[in-house]
């Protein structure tokens, strides 16, 4: 798939990869076997019918190609760009070891793109109004799916968002370079033609508790993410310029502090930057770093490559553009100047021991290899956990070691009657399809709640 140059794109925060034309796309699909026990939709959480879509790309039938993937999937063109295909549905491609597996999340993408170009938005049909109401507190894309799944069945749904632009990470998290934000808008409105009621900043917790929500709906499905930042809970964390990569992201995208002067929102642009972590939120602080124009921003990881959690396809873009990957480091202090700004970060060298709970190679620092550099910005991109505010405000909500809503994963149900829950806040920070395919089980088991009044 074509990309901008890396030096170019480096700068400036359009999108990097401009997706295959329509000849691309044909020549690519075709090389599918359209295999008659198709096993690359085991690897989908929301189960696509992945050879027929692109049957029908490869017969230049786009419209059909669409109309299947929307079938099972409400984000076609989200998903196309930032689902980790890589690990799903592209590693059960048998034709992987062949010239490399289907580009199934680019095709994915070219037919989402292709129908907002042709200005297409059809509205699927809507069953009668059941006379039921949900409540969906959340708008990301676990809240999303579940309002347009229930809004198809035939009830009233409203969503409680709390930030003053629908799409959770989708809108403040992941940068506009990744993943433009007129695409989570075309997706929104979709859904707001499906009927669904869309209540802004409005925070579920503080305005109106989850049991004042169940006096008014029959049901409330809780899917309000994980956008609680870790810190590493080291010395000078708290001087001005170290940053939650939660706080930098929120500032960049969903506040535009990369549009100035046109959106005046402060942020640090430092000429020394280091991002903590290697996730994907890691890649997208750093790769926005550059873009706002840092001298040279560097990853600092624990581990080494093969160990970090983010997609490749991103590791990759990061690298070509000039970040600097620092392995095998761990920051242990952060020294600042006497106007409590950070000027200085100290790190330990690690080598890697026997493989953790996790599979990976646990860290362990090598004894007098600290070191120092100067930085004057550091974003800590370690991970987050669920937002304490529901879970404190809603008695017989159980909740896991972690800050986690702890539901049944086979139907979405909490512990408490009336409510479910899915995406990040029930499993801690996953991904865009998990919370998506978590979202449609709660939407089934809802309706089967709202018809039966069985818990
Ligand atoms: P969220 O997207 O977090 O949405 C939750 C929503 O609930 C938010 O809008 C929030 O404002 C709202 N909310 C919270 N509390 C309340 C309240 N009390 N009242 C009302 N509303 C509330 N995944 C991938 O698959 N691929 C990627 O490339 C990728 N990159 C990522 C990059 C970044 C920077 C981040 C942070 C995450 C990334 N992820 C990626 C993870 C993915 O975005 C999440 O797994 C996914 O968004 C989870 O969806 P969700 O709906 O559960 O939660």
């Amino acid at each position: 798939m074509p990309k901008q140059d890396p030096l170019e794109r480096a700068r400036n925060f359009n999108e990097v990869a401009f997706g295959y034309t329509p000849d691309m796309a044909i020549q690519e699909a075709r090389r599918c076997l359209v295999c008659k026990k198709p096993i690359c939709i085991q690897g989908c959480p929301v189960g696509i019918d992945i050879p027929l879509f692109i049957k029908h790309i490869g017969e230049g039938n786009f419209k059909e190609a669409i109309r299947i993937l929307k079938d099972k999937n409400l984000l076609p063109a989200i998903c196309g760009r930032v689902c980790p295909q890589e690990e799903q549905c592209e590693i059960k491609c048998v034709i992987a070891k062949k010239g490399g597996p289907i580009a199934i999340g680019r095709l994915e993408r070219f037919a989402a793109d292709w129908e907002a170009q042709e200005g297409i938005l059809e509205v699927p049909d809507i069953k009668k109004n059941s006379g039921k109401m949900v409540a969906v507190v959340g708008a990301g894309p676990a809240g999303l799916t579940t309002a347009a799944d229930l809004a198809k069945m035939g009830h009233k749904v409203t969503i409680f968002e709390a930030l003053n632009e629908p799409g959770g990470v989708l809108t403040y998290g992941i940068p506009e370079f990744r993943l433009p934000k007129a695409i989570v808008k075309r997706e929104v409105e979709y859904i707001k033609k499906l009927g669904v009621d869309l209540l802004l900043d409005f925070v579920v917790g503080k305005a109106l508790t989850v049991d004042e929500l169940l006096q008014d709906f029959n049901a409330v499905f809780i899917g309000t993410g994980a956008g609680l930042p870790w810190f590493m809970n080291i010395d000078g964390e708290n001087f001005n310029g170290v940053y939650s990569a939660n706080e930098y992201l929120t500032r960049v995208n969903l506040m535009k502090a990369y549009l100035f002067p046109e959106y005046d929102t402060p942020i640090k642009i430092g000429k020394h930057v280091a991002v903590i972590g290697g996730g994907n939120v890691a890649m997208d602080a750093a790769r926005v770093a550059l873009r706002l124009g840092a001298e040279d921003v560097r990853i600092v990881y624990r581990r080494s490559r093969q160990e970090m959690p983010a997609r490749l396809e991103e590791i990759e873009n990061a690298e070509e553009e000039g970040i600097i990957f620092e392995y095998l480091t761990l920051p242990v202090k952060y020294i600042g100047d006497p106007h409590h700004w950070i000027q200085e970060m100290e790190c330990l060298r690690m080598e890697l021991g026997e493989p953790d709970k996790s599979g990976r190679r646990r860290p362990i620092p090598i004894k007098g290899s600290e070191f120092r550099t100067p930085v004057d910005v550091v974003v800590c991109a370690i991970g987050q956990s669920p937002n304490p505010l529901i879970p404190s405000t809603t008695p017989g909500l159980n909740i896991g070691k972690d800050g986690n809503i702890i539901i049944d994963p086979a139907t979405g149900k909490t512990s408490k009657k009336g409510v479910f829950a899915g995406g990040d806040v029930a499993t801690g920070a996953a991904t865009v399809i998990l919370a998506m395919g978590a979202a449609r089980v709660a939407s089934r088991y809802i309706e089967e709640y709202m018809k039966t009044g069985q818990w």
